[in-house]
């Protein structure tokens, strides 16, 4: 017996496989060639869920969902040299919004290293900036020590992504099956909880605020913190205002939810608690004139390093979220207390929500076509299941869409995040359909594009439709980045005959049908241009639950966002 286990041979790309299924990750995406379809084939036998993308870029997005969807990282599979560079851009975006990922790039042979292998690339070091740890195994042999210490570091502390260099040499080689020892699987992240002290004195200073509030991010999500951030809520009767990610930890709809007075929320409160959140261009970086300039912070967070940032915290609470907000509570059972309802601070911010719910409403209920957003937007919330992702990118798409869709669980909203970015929701929604299909049958995902953001990931349509994934893709269509033309003004501008005509870099082609790129592939697709051809093609692609669709709701080109006090996202503008 000994001998023919001696005999057996197992190839670099079987150990690849067998090491990520040992460190429990289960969804790899890709897109496979040389020197890397063997890695797939290997993971699929394996029961590794393997889905071919279109663009590694989208790939990557998908697979950092997966991580902050299940707190355990996917895997983004790529070719060398190109295939590795697209995979950058989802690199960044994984890094910057703090989720764990794991990408494995094949990479040119060893022999040929510094001679012009082909798709040669320092990929190691490329991939440096983007991650937290970041390396080629030695030898086929220490091939599982390098995974573990790969999935181990994008779980443990603030997540990441972490690169793993698989040379060409490596995919094929057989050794010896005994000269293999995969490592165990790591233990889960390690919950580290904050200083006594610290707790009793945030407590304190929570207890003696005039005009408190708590921001949940999305840090607080990926810590699966609702529940005792719900109680904690709750039971202190506090007002809480969630970040576009952080949305649905506690229902969009839950009485203490101030999301409608943002604005007035942050820039008069005088105490806030962040839970997972930083204080980064989203949050106005905590200054004047967003904010007190005396406001005193509580920050939560896992990651030292953050601590600090912008402002000077009065209390800092280095830790897990969960653990903490429960250290929290217990100082609030010690001795109750409760934020007076009756206060001015609840008075006022009812107020500015009552004033700011009923603008847009004005603004919904529009008879005049083309559509406005929000009209656009109160139409699809009404018919949205209460338990579907939803996966939103574009400028005003994304940002008044985030004011009317309503999230009610917890990681169920994806978006641009931290970096901004655009492209991501395909990958995004894939992931999320993906998760689906395991977790929850039935559940569905709303993805909710700008016409610009669909356009930089849409042949991932084809994914979609390979895989029978029943997204329902909206894109808002304003025939252009932030605003667009109409069909007649376009014609006009581009007169026959005027040689010195140019269209604005802003504008996309006018009435483009992009319905059509879903039925190319056999899904169903609608053109719709008033508010009852969205009920029915919204209320037929809900019913349908075999097939994508996608609706292409054409608005109003030069249709905007209601006025705003501050324009939060214009970046300038500090
Ligand atoms: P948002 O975009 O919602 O404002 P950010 O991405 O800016 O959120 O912030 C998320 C923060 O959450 C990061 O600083 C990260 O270090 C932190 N974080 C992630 N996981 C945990 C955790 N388990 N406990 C505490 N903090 C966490
Ligand atoms: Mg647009």
């Amino acid at each position: 017996e000994s001998s023919d286990r001696s005999e057996k041979q197992v190839s670099g790309a079987e150990i690849i496989a067998q090491a990520l299924k040992t460190q429990d990750v289960a969804y790899m995406f890709g897109i496979v060639g040389i020197p890397v379809t063997e890695i797939a084939v290997a993971a699929q036998k394996l029961g590794i869920t393997y889905v071919g993308m279109r663009n590694e870029q989208a790939a990557c997005y998908a697979a950092s969902a997966i991580g902050y969807l299940t707190g355990r990282p996917g895997v983004c599979l790529v070719v060398s040299g190109p295939g590795l560079i697209h995979t950058l851009g989802g690199m960044a975006n994984a890094n910057m919004n703090c989720w764990p990922l794991i990408v494995i790039g094949g990479s040119s042979e060893r022999r040929q290293e510094m001679m012009g292998a082909f798709q040669e690339f320092p990929q190691v070091e490329a991939c440096r900036l983007y991650s937290k740890f970041s390396a080629r195994p030695s030898s086929i042999e220490c091939i599982p020590s390098i995974i573990e210490k790969a999935v181990r570091s994008s779980i443990y502390g603030r997540p990441g992504p972490c690169y793993v260099d698989i040379p060409a040499d490596f995919v094929n080689f057989q050794v010896n099956v005994n000269s293999v020892k995969y490592v165990e699987c790591c233990m889960p992240p390690p919950v580290s909880m904050a200083e006594t002290s610290a707790v009793y004195m945030a407590a304190s200073v929570i207890r003696n605020a005039r005009q408190p509030l708590l921001i949940i991010g999305k840090g607080a999500a990926y810590a699966h913190a609702e529940e005792a951030l719900r109680k904690l809520v709750e039971q202190c009767k506090l007002p809480f205002l969630p970040t576009p990610m952080g949305k649905g930890v506690i229902p969009d709809n839950h009485p203490n939810c101030v999301a409608a007075a943002r604005s007035r929320a942050l820039q008069f409160a005088d105490v806030i608690v962040l839970f997972g959140a930083r204080l980064n261009w989203i949050l106005h970086f905590g200054l004047p004139p967003r904010y007190q300039p005396d406001v005193k912070f509580i920050q939560v967070d896992i990651c030292a390093e953050e601590l600090g940032n912008n402002v000077k915290p009065a209390v800092i609470l280095l830790g897990d979220i969960n653990a903490i907000t429960k250290q929290l509570l217990e100082q609030f059972d010690k001795t109750p207390w409760q934020y007076p309802p009756e206060s001015s601070w609840w008075q006022t911010l009812r107020e500015k929500m009552k004033i700011n719910k009923a603008a847009s409403k004005e603004l919904a209920s529009q008879k005049s076509l083309p559509m406005n957003y929000y009209t656009v937007f109160y139409h699809v919330q009404e018919q949205l299941p209460r338990d579907c992702f939803v996966v939103s990118e574009g400028a005003n798409t994304m940002d008044i869409g985030r004011t009317v869709i309503q999230n009610y669980l917890p990681r169920h909203r994806l978006d641009a995040g931290t970096f901004g970015t655009m492209g991501v929701g395909l990958g995004f929604a894939i992931a999320a359909a993906i998760v689906a299909k395991d977790r929850n049958p039935g559940q569905r995902v709303i993805c909710v594009e700008g016409d610009s953001a669909f356009g930089f990931s849409g042949m991932e349509v084809e994914t979609i439709c390979r895989y029978n994934l029943p997204i329902i893709l909206l894109v808002v269509n304003n025939n252009g980045i932030y605003q667009g033309f109409d069909a007649d003004s376009w014609k006009e501008m581009l007169k026959f005959g005027d040689s010195t005509a140019v269209a604005p870099p802003f504008c996309l082609l006018p009435n483009s049908h992009y319905e059509q790129v879903m039925t190319a592939f056999g899904g169903k697709g609608y053109f719709v241009q008033t508010p009852e051809e969205l009920q029915k093609s919204l209320k037929q692609s809900l019913a349908d639950t075999t097939k994508p669709s996608l609706i292409n709701i054409m608005i109003e080109p030069q249709s905007a966002r209601k006025t705003q006090d501050f324009h939060w996202l214009t970046r300038s503008n500090i």
